[in-house]
């Protein structure tokens, strides 16, 4: 009899978790296009430039969203979430497992910061465009990299 009812709890556990791991994903997947979006808007700021921009440089430190080889420019575009910004956005951390996303989301601004601090001891600029800076911010942070 227990034995039962330990098989329908788990797979009502299951069934739950799997509930809230379809959500959790539906949600990061939102997120990240988010930020995929804005990463666009910045390429298509840069482009009227006429440098050549290289993508996801993987022999970077951080793996730079936006590289500009010939300025030596190092542009990373944040998700709020995932890097732990201090705006709202960023703030929100999922209830479930909240221990796990605070300490998965330290890791990733340590991580930031450690490869912010490489890029500049190279000799790189480093810029990063977080997914909630407006328009405005954001074109004065790359009116920065122009002058
Ligand atoms: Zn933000």
């Amino acid at each position: 009899m227990w034995k039962k009812a330990a098989r329908e709890v788990t797979k009502k556990e299951r069934t739950e978790s799997n509930d809230v791991g379809k959500l959790r994903s539906r949600i990061m997947r939102a997120v990240g296009s988010k930020a995929t979006s804005c990463e666009r808007t910045v390429r298509d700021y840069l482009r009227p430039l006429g440098v050549r921009m290289r993508y996801n440089v993987a022999s970077l430190p951080g793996k730079p969203d936006i590289v500009i080889p010939s300025l030596r420019f190092a542009i990373f575009v944040h998700g709020c979430f995932w890097h732990g910004h201090g705006c709202r956005r960023g703030a929100r951390i999922p209830k479930t497992n909240a221990a796990y996303w605070t300490a998965k989301i330290a890791r990733n601004r340590a991580r930031d910061r450690r490869n912010a601090a490489a890029l500049r001891r190279a000799g790189w600029s480093v810029v990063s465009i977080w997914e909630c800076d407006s328009g405005r911010v954001r074109e004065r942070k790359l009116k920065a990299l122009r002058e």
